[in-house]
């Protein structure tokens, strides 16, 4: 009855089996590997990739689509077939406007600047990466017009990351809480002493800040069985399957929260992976909706349950008892405000929660700006410290604090930096719909029960994998749009206490 989607599922779970292929090879670089396999692996990521393109681009794509939808055509919207065959058809649309030879010209660009931009922020010198820098907002601009887009060129590029997101949109958010962010930070800057958070810069055992990450994060029902963590130098997660989830992870011997809540972070994105459904297995369905929505959960895990005072009424024994010199006679008070420290930084990865957004804000206006033609390259050193001094209230002493601090460029990742933000919203439109649905759900962390929102989080948003754009689904779970009004609110009632502002 179904045979042409069964015949489209076999040849997509194809591709997908190589996505995966190639997704172990990279965590394998990123984690395993010697230095000098470097160059040998990325001709062999660069093969498995083409060949992916290729089978995913190519004519029987196209026709096993056309057959499949002649089956799917009176099923619901939300349906797994029918999302199958709208989802696909999307990204075959997107994939076949790429020619495939700019593609390995920019693949070609990208992985010679890693290296370039990596030298010039070890020297901190922005002049030797700005010639590469030049070339890859060109490569960009490029590849802008071939995704088409009707207002910015920006468009484009954002809905490689944010489908449906446009750039008037985004601007419209961050504008619109921009100046309470910073009105905010500037209150809490006057009263920076009530908070101290010297308890967290002691020496720790870096054993035993893993073995707690992995129990916080088992705890919050993170499945070993079905995932794995290991040492990165730079954390993310990723995996094989929704049965084969890896997260990586970084030690501070000198810092508590490095370990601590990069792991909280990677398990929230890990649970979602998790979540997802069987059926989707091996499918474009499979994984999370959007980055937007896949750090939402993140943020989640690591911000609204790991930075709560409930959260900390219920850990505290469990870490006094296992770092009893550090945190023996610290009170919850002590800690749970020492967890929750404001400080504007340099260093966008290493922002508290109110500062974080601004940074992204930052990013936006300058990646914008730089794609339409009001800014170039070289001027990029001097407007990214006028943002910082304007938003943050310092600038960067030199160029790696400021704008080489970021991998994301040489990689052409632009466009990609305000699903950080917008993640930070989503996660509290999020929690505040399953608090809604659950009221319980504040109470159950407080006793060391994630059981209620990890459930609730698999129902309305997990299961689901890619079927529904970000959009489609913060309707269906929230009853609106992605808005930065609860993100606001919660900040200025947790920021507003702490600090009394
Ligand atoms: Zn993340």
């Amino acid at each position: 009855m179904s045979q042409h989607l069964q015949a489209l599922q076999t040849h997509l779970a194809e591709i997908s089996h190589l996505r995966a292929a190639t997704a172990l090879l990279e965590w394998d670089m990123q984690v395993n590997m010697p230095p000098k396999g470097a160059a040998a692996r990325g001709e062999q990521m660069a093969t498995l990739v083409r060949m992916m393109h290729e089978m995913f681009t190519s004519d029987q794509t196209a026709r096993l689509l056309d057959s499949a939808e002649t089956e799917t055509q009176t099923q619901p919207y939300e349906s797994d077939a029918a999302s199958l065959v709208r989802v696909v058809r999307h990204d075959y649309a997107e994939a076949t406007r790429l020619p495939a030879a700019f593609v390995a010209e920019s693949s070609q660009v990208f992985t010679a600047a890693h290296e370039v931009w990596a030298n010039a922020r070890a020297k901190d010198d922005f002049a030797s990466f700005e010639p590469t820098l030049t070339h890859i907002i060109d490569l960009t601009r490029r590849r802008a017009d071939y995704l088409s887009y009707s207002e910015h060129p920006y468009d484009a590029l954002l809905n490689e990351f944010e489908r449906d997101m446009t750039t008037a949109q985004v601007k419209a958010i961050f504008d619109g809480h921009r100046p309470e962010l910073v009105a905010l930070l500037e209150a809490i800057s006057a009263n920076t002493d009530r908070v101290d958070a010297s308890i967290l810069h002691q020496p720790f055992d870096v054993n035993a800040q893993r073995d707690f990450a992995a129990w916080v994060v088992t705890q919050f029902g993170f499945d070993f069985e079905r995932g794995r963590h290991d040492v990165a130098v730079h954390p993310f997660a990723s995996g094989t399957s929704r049965n084969d989830v890896r997260l990586t992870n970084r030690y501070a011997p000198d810092f508590f929260n490095t370990s601590l809540f990069g792991m909280m972070h990677e398990a929230g994105h890990g649970m979602y992976e998790q979540g997802s459904a069987p059926a989707l297995e091996y499918t474009p369905l499979a994984g999370g909706s959007s980055l937007g929505v896949h750090e939402s959960q993140s943020r989640m895990w690591e911000n609204l349950v790991g930075r709560s005072q409930g959260f900390w009424q219920w850990a505290l024994p469990e870490l006094q008892k296992r770092f009893p010199a550090q945190f023996g006679k610290a009170s919850l008070e002590t800690v749970y405000t020492a967890f929750n420290k404001v400080q504007p930084s340099f260093i966008r990865v290493e922002a508290d929660e109110a500062t974080y957004n601004l940074h992204i804000m930052m990013r936006f206006e300058l990646e914008t700006a730089l794609l339409n033609g009001e800014l170039q390259a070289a001027q990029l050193p001097q407007a990214w410290n006028d943002r910082c001094e304007a938003y943050l209230g310092i600038v960067p002493p030199d160029n790696r604090q400021g704008v080489l601090q970021d991998v994301h460029w040489s990689a052409g990742l632009i466009g990609y930096f305000p699903t950080y933000a917008l993640g930070n919203l989503l996660a509290v439109q999020y929690y505040e719909a399953a608090v809604a649905a659950v009221p319980s759900i504040p109470a159950d962390i407080a006793q060391g029960n994630f059981n209620p929102l990890l459930t609730w989080l698999n129902h309305n948003i997990h299961q689901h994998g890619r079927k529904f754009t970000m959009n489609e689904l913060t309707q269906q779970v929230t009853g609106t749009s992605i808005d930065a009004a609860p993100y606001m609110r919660y900040l200025q009632t947790k920021f507003g206490a702490l600090y009394g502002v």
